[in-house]
């Protein structure tokens, strides 16, 4: 068994070590999802939710710990760690009232009496990414228990430690062994096992567009089920009408915050002419007051990024040439950290406008009118996110709904809401997460007709 040391982004130290599990014992946790799968999905739908109530507060009580492991594996701020961890526990008491509303229809037919039931796929693998290492893995493991499944989580290679910990709670809070299990290991030998076995009936992926495309062509093979939440290149569009001020105060959380490590990260930043020079004058102080620093203070509003391979990545797209209109702070000496820049290319098609940085880069480019903001805005492989500023309330929805993206938000950048659906239009997936319906899409609907004569 090969292991992984956790490193501390925000100072370089040793955080801990942790063992990894190799395909076989990928194999063995299979089979013993497939028997607690079938015991689970006969536990009545009352005392499922009561148990999936009990895991989160088990997440509650256990919050800050949570948090602090967060901050240490990722470099997260402590109070966007905290968010985070309340964040799972929200999220297991929203899905703790599915099992008993998994409602199926009856269909009038003739001679009989048709229903449908929402039956569970069985076993699901979820494969998470570094950046929301808690959350992520939350949106997948809530309601896929809830709607009947047992779940094996694989967290990412440099992120795993608050993954192993909600592994432990779910045991504390009294699911059976063999319901949630948490695998830690490689992607290309845990998370292609998720693949290739066929215990595995749904696999939900969250990373990059490129592994996202590899995972979907593997589970072709099986006729597997997949939802992918992948890369994104978001527009922030700012119309002149809008309320400049606030638009340029906001921009900045808009993209960097998590250090700009977010799949919804406003990195493009499109502006009406003729309010260019005037938003560019208002985002230079903004940018300026992004707290970067130490995430254990609690006035941090960006830490680190998360690895020192990470770092050279998003640095790679900063050369000493860059057309750099102004960059933030950010501390000196251990750590991977990087300051907020804002770049202003001179082509739409630069490598810095079109390419998912994952760091606190933000390109800002001119438009003409509404149709030239749109052809902008959708000049691109992804659609994940995006924010529309405007006064115009006719115009909010026009743009609003001329976005080739899943998630939009007018005036605001807020994005993520439990409740509400969450997934990305173009190569930015496959599949809603969260809201209502998510229980639904790790279930298979059965047709049940009973003849009357
Ligand atoms: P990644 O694709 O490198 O890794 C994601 C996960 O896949 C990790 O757990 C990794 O171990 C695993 N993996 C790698 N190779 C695999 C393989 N061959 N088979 C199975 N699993 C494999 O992505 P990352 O660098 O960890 O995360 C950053 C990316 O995630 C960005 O592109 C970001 O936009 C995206 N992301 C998307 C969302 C969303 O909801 N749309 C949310 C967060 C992050």
């Amino acid at each position: 068994m090969s292991s992984y040391t956790v490193i501390n982004p925000a100072d370089e130290s040793e955080v801990s070590t942790v063992e990894l599990v190799d395909a076989q014992a990928t194999d063995e946790a299979v089979t013993r999802a497939v028997a607690a799968q079938k015991s689970w999905a006969r536990v009545s739908p009352a005392d499922k939710g009561t148990l999936l109530r009990r895991f989160a507060e088990a997440v509650d009580g256990d919050l800050e710990n949570l948090a602090t492991t967060e901050m240490r594996n990722s470099g997260h701020p402590i109070t966007q760690a905290r968010w985070e961890a309340g964040h799972v526990r929200d999220v297991l008491n929203y899905y703790a009232a599915a099992p008993e509303r998994l409602f199926g229809r009856q269909i009038p037919v003739a001679g009989g009496l048709d229903v449908t039931f929402h039956e569970p796929i069985g076993v699901v693998g979820v494969i998470t990414p570094w950046n929301f290492p808690m959350t992520i893995a939350a949106w997948g493991f809530a309601p896929a228990l809830a709607a009947g499944n047992a779940v094996l989580l694989k967290p990412a290679e440099w992120t795993p430690l608050t993954s192993i910990r909600l592994g432990e709670l779910a045991l504390e809070a009294g699911l059976p062994e063999g319901l949630f299990q948490v695998l830690p290991g490689h992607g290309s030998i845990v998370g292609e096992r998720f693949v290739t076995n066929p215990g595995v009936r749904k696999v939900v992926f969250t990373g990059s567009t490129v592994v996202g495309k590899r995972i979907m062509a593997g589970c072709a093979d099986q006729v597997k089920r997949v939802t992918l939440e992948l890369g994104g290149k978001s527009a922030n569009i700012v119309f002149a009408d809008a309320d400049l001020e606030k638009a340029a105060a906001a921009a900045p959380y808009g993209v960097f915050e998590n250090a700009g490590q977010d799949c919804c990260a406003r990195s493009r930043i499109l502006v009406e002419r003729s309010a260019y020079e005037r938003f560019m004058e208002l985002l230079e102080p903004a940018v300026a007051a992004v707290r970067v620093g130490d995430p254990g203070d609690e006035g941090t509003e960006m830490g680190p990024l998360v690895s020192a391979e990470h770092h050279t990545a998003v640095s790679a797209y900063v050369p000493d040439d860059s057309q750099v209109a102004f960059r933030g702070t950010a501390p000196e000496g251990p750590g991977y950290w990087f300051a907020p820049t804002v770049l202003v290319p001179s082509s739409r098609t630069d490598r810095v406008v079109t390419d998912e940085i994952f760091g606190p880069v933000v390109a800002v480019l001119p438009f003409d009118d509404e149709e030239d903001a749109l052809t902008l805005a959708n000049a691109t492989v992804f659609g994940l996110s995006g924010s529309i500023w405007t006064r115009d309330v006719g115009r909010a929805i026009r743009v609003a709904r001329s976005v080739d993206a899943g998630n939009l938000s007018v005036n605001s950048h807020s994005s993520v809401r439990y409740s509400t659906p969450f997934g990305g239009f173009k190569q930015s997936g496959l599949g809603r997460e969260l809201g209502p319906d998510a229980p639904l899409s790790f279930t298979e609907t059965k047709n049940v007709f009973l003849a009357v004569e």
